[in-house]
């Protein structure tokens, strides 16, 4: 299937200059929804995995039904000050603005082996943050899996010795 077919480009959103593929015309359909997440399972079911990590709010849309799938559990992470329990956080910039993530200090265990899931792969800071919390939990990063993987950006680079997979590539 190309899935491109489903992504709606939206040009200068969030600010002029960006191109934002929009993805919720391609959750609106249900088959095609169900399709690119088994397509995201195959690219990495060959993975020994304890758990699946995504950042909100669209890393929950890919990485929830993921894990689902897979019969995994689901960490997620979240913007500072969302996550009601102890934390610990990570400064990141990404290819608009500057964020702080966090993750909830329980919810990996030392030597869990973690997937992380999100719908798009720009410059690779909130995955550089999300693996900085995860490795600090003591936590196995085995793999980055996405929608969509913006290739101009170099955000690969970033995540250097990371397993990194996306299903459509811009
Ligand atoms: P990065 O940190 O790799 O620069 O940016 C990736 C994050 O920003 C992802 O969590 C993603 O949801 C969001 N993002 C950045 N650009 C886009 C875009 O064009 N479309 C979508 N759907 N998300 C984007």
């Amino acid at each position: 299937m190309d899935f491109k077919e489903y992504i709606r480009v939206i040009p200068d959103f969030p600010e002029p200059g960006i191109r934002f593929k929009d993805i919720t015309t391609l959750l609106k359909d249900g088959d095609v929804y169900r399709e690119a997440i088994e397509s995201i399972q195959k690219m990495v079911e060959d993975k020994e995995i304890d758990l699946i990590a995504g950042p909100e709010a669209r890393g929950f849309v890919i990485g929830a039904p993921l894990a689902l799938m897979m019969g995994k559990g689901f960490v997620p992470i979240r913007k500072s000050g969302k996550l009601p329990g102890n934390t610990v956080e990570a400064d990141y910039g990404k290819e608009y603005g500057k964020d702080k993530l966090a993750i909830h200090r329980d919810s990996i265990q030392p030597g869990q082996k973690v997937l992380i899931a999100d719908d798009l792969l720009a410059t690779g800071g909130t995955i550089a943050a999300t693996i900085e919390m995860i490795e600090q939990l003591g936590g196995v990063v085995v793999g980055a899996a996405f929608l969509i993987e913006l290739g101009y950006l170099d955000g690969r680079e970033k995540l250097k010795g990371v397993d990194v997979h996306s299903l459509v590539t811009y």
